[in-house]
């Protein structure tokens, strides 16, 4: 039996009114700052430091006298006492579920639940793939790692209990996975971006059309993709179905997910706290400016973090979605890292978006350069761009690719850049954590 609220809605509390989730966020960070204080050693004493104390909170923004809680800070609580570390607010006898860090930037890193941490979590989820238009009697083939990564057990948790049938498929033996979709009537998928491409690349080679499956629903997650629209065209066309970007990370589950209009993840309003800042100086950046998101967990047990920087820049929308949800949206997803954004004559950039309008041209090389420098100015015109744009010819470019490369660049991004066209191979080649944006 489904335990949906109605026929469109999985819980209540998704079309609550603005002010009523306010009033509901002010109770549960009060609550849960006293919780964090009384049970969390670490957190008790960066309290302290910052002469806070629980008992005073009063209204959300009085979470701004508190601290960012970094990956790094993260790192040092758990070197402190390992393997739980001194920011564990539970009792190691309370955890029912581990989960890891990918360890591609440090040391893999655990993040605990308790069991009403892991009911919460796939109720989540469960909430959000209703969203999309999942719904009892669907086939729910998970194609999402299941050792150490969140992804998998999660989604098999949620598509659970909405009242599908589950596949725990899996990550691997992509042609068994192909075959068992055809055979099964498989309607629902999750994957990372690249699974779901790489799915497509191999039916392709076995003759099979993914596109002729039963498959209609996909979720992707794990690493950036849908929030790129060319990226989820792309995948949108090679499987004949829908794709939603199910935004999440190992500290956060989930974080903001696409629901049935496509119009930006929904944040999970009453169960994260989100802020959006500036993240040079700390200050909020109103809706529609892209910020830096901090979240704050309004009830997690074993790992509750308080404003921690997620590191991701999003912008964020307040107002009420097609489908008639009230939580805010994160239209584009996930734009870039805090660590790379670039400010030019005013507007935010991000390299990843200038790479995006290079790759797309036709005569062009992928390697480019991107120069911050107040001093650049356009030869025709004089004005000053503040950014030169290098990039290489490549086979038969036409004469006017720069010209029409710099109509691109202020056309999609609203910036204006003195490209330079340079003959083949004149750039350095990365193999490894390519450096493409010079500042002077
Ligand atoms: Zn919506």
């Amino acid at each position: 039996m489904t335990k949906a609220f109605s026929a469109n809605q999985w819980d209540e509390r998704e079309t609550w009114s603005r002010d009523r989730l306010a009033a509901f966020q002010a109770d549960a960070l009060a609550r849960q700052l006293a919780y964090v204080e009384a049970s969390s050693a670490w957190y008790r004493a960066r309290f302290a430091a910052a002469g806070f104390r629980a008992a005073d909170f009063r209204s959300p923004s009085d979470l701004a006298r508190l601290p960012l809680t970094t990956k790094q800070d993260y790192l040092a609580a758990l070197e402190a006492a390992p393997p739980w570390g001194t920011a564990l607010a539970c009792d190691p006898a309370s955890i029912r579920r581990v989960h890891f860090s990918s360890g591609t930037t440090s040391r893999p890193t655990p993040d605990a639940w308790t069991a009403d941490d892991l009911a919460r979590w796939a109720d989540l989820y469960a909430r959000a793939t209703y969203s999309q238009g999942a719904r009892e009697g669907d086939v729910f083939q998970c194609l999402f790692s299941y050792p150490w990564f969140v992804g998998g057990l999660g989604a098999t948790a949620a598509f659970e209990r909405i009242g599908c049938a589950v596949i725990p498929g899996g990550s691997g033996d992509t042609e068994r996975q192909i075959e068992t979709l055809f055979a099964y009537g498989t309607t629902a998928i999750m994957a990372t971006p690249s699974f779901a491409a790489h799915l497509a690349e191999v039916a392709q080679r076995m003759g099979r059309d993914l596109r002729a499956s039963k498959v209609r629903h996909i979720g992707v997650g794990g690493e950036p993709g849908a929030g790129v629209p060319a990226t989820r065209a792309r995948l949108e066309d090679l499987w004949g179905a829908r794709v939603y970007d199910c935004y999440g990370s190992l500290e956060f589950q989930p974080i903001a997910w696409d629901c049935a209009a496509q119009a930006g993840g929904h944040l999970m309003e009453d169960f994260a706290f989100a802020e959006v800042i500036d993240p040079d100086t700390g200050a909020a950046v109103p809706d529609g400016t892209p910020g830096m998101l901090v979240l704050t967990h309004l009830d997690k047990q074993a790992f509750p973090l308080v404003r921690w920087a997620t590191g991701d820049v999003v912008v964020r929308d307040s107002r009420p979605c097609a489908c008639g949800r009230t939580h805010a949206r994160l239209p584009g997803g996930v734009l870039g890292r805090a660590d790379d954004m670039i400010v030019v004559r005013g507007v935010n950039l991000f390299p990843t978006a200038v790479e995006d309008v290079v790759r797309a041209m036709p005569g062009l090389a992928d390697e480019y350069r991107i120069i911050l420098d107040d001093s650049v100015r356009d030869p025709a015109t004089g004005f000053p761009t503040g950014i030169r744009l290098q990039v290489e010819a490549v086979g038969e470019a036409p004469p006017d690719i720069g010209h029409r490369l710099a109509d691109a660049i202020r056309t999609k991004l609203l910036v204006r850049a003195v490209v330079e066209v340079l003959p083949p191979m004149t750039l350095d080649r990365f193999t490894h954590k390519a450096k493409r944006l010079v500042k002077r």
